[in-house]
């Protein structure tokens, strides 16, 4: 059987290790004489999970103490609105970073509970897609937050810096680069991130929320979807996605085991040069987002000739190289390179594109 390398951009693979161990902790987790999804969430051998697992996300990004880390149902999308309900009033103004499909998402969403105004986007110069200098952005000093999404899981698109909002409490949708890097957390108000692409199986989001985001929910805020109870309840109002929290667990120990986030990022670093430069060295394949704003996690590319997209399809998965279909919108192809991947995936692609082209070329 040949080697699969699985591109998908999400749900996307898990760290093999990850996998293996969950294998065989499955049916009797540590002694317990049944898998760790059949126990209560309330019993002390669950909670030590959820508590070790929210010890170490604390420890990888360095959450400061006056932050809480929620583990919560809905997802990515289930914040659309969490974020707009947790955080203002109804006729409240937000501003909202607009650079693609996610960030866009977000602000139809949003635009149910508040004024989300559209601050700024990207543009495209030469065919060459780029975020806007930040100067050029309409920001609104009495916005109650300011949302954007640092990286864009469709379209490859990854912004560099945190934004400067003077003072306006800034919201980021982390779910495709969470982890991939380390961040300096106490320059946001919320983070947060559907689970399944850099964390563990889809059903859970995490959030990370600083203490004075906690008591200014509407009242109408359904209680699973409100931060003030879900931290008083150590994310345990309702029952929590118990599998996907352990294996999140598991994730971030395998992170921990590495060297942590800084040693990810010089790997996540190192595997998306190579695979960028193998696309700019090579005229049959393109990737058309600006150098600033290459995504690390997401790559998107085409093919000089689109009429080769469906072979090229055909013959990656048949080399074991699977998903590299990109999303409809975009159009052509994306290997998504999240942390599980390792660097011999990437460079298992590089060697297939290079045979590809030459084949075609
Ligand atoms: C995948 C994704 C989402 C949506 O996550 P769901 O769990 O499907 O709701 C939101 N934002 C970004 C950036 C994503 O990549």
């Amino acid at each position: 059987m040949t080697v699969t390398y699985n591109f998908s951009a999400g749900p996307a693979m898990l760290p093999t290790d990850v996998m293996l161990r969950a294998q065989q902790e499955f049916i009797n987790w540590q002694g317990q004489g049944c898998s760790v999804m059949e126990m209560s969430h309330r019993s002390k051998a669950f909670i030590e999970v959820a508590e070790r697992a929210t010890h170490n996300l604390r420890k990888l990004l360095a959450v400061p103490d006056d932050y809480q880390i929620l583990f919560t149902h809905g997802g990515g999308r289930g914040q659309f609105s969490a974020v707009p309900l947790n955080l203002s009033a109804a006729g409240d103004h937000a501003d909202h970073l607009v650079t693609g499909s996610w960030s866009k998402g977000a602000v139809s969403e949003a635009q149910n509970y508040l004024q989300a105004d559209v601050v700024g986007g990207v543009e495209v110069v030469d065919g060459i897609t780029q975020v806007q200098a930040q100067q050029n952005w309409k920001l609104n000093d009495k916005a109650s937050y300011f949302h954007y999404c640092p990286n864009e899981t469709v379209e490859g698109i990854e912004i560099n810096t945190v934004p400067d909002t003077n003072g306006v409490p800034i919201v980021a949708d982390m779910s495709s680069n969470i982890l991939s890097r380390t961040i300096d957390v106490s320059k946001f108000a919320v983070i947060y991130g559907g689970a399944q692409k850099n964390i563990g199986p889809s059903g859970l989001s995490v959030v990370i929320v600083h203490n004075s985001m906690l008591d200014k929910a509407r009242v109408e805020t359904p209680s699973i979807l409100n931060y003030g109870i879900i931290a008083k309840h150590d994310s345990m109002y309702n029952t929590p996605p118990t599998f996907a929290w352990y294996l999140a667990g598991l994730v971030f120990e395998w992170l921990l085991d590495l060297g942590g986030v800084a040693e990810v990022e010089k790997r996540n670093q190192a595997k998306s040069d190579l695979l960028y430069n193998a696309i700019d060295n090579n005229d049959f394949y393109a990737n058309r987002v600006a150098l600033q704003n290459r995504s690390r996690m997401n790559v998107p590319f085409h093919l000089a000739n689109p009429e080769l997209d469906a072979l090229f399809l055909k013959e990656s998965e048949a080399a074991g190289l699977k998903a590299l279909k990109g999303h409809r919108i975009v159009g052509g192809m994306r290997a998504s390179i999240y942390n599980a991947m390792p660097i011999e995936g990437v460079k298992a692609l590089i060697e297939f594109m290079n045979d590809f082209a030459k084949r075609n070329g």
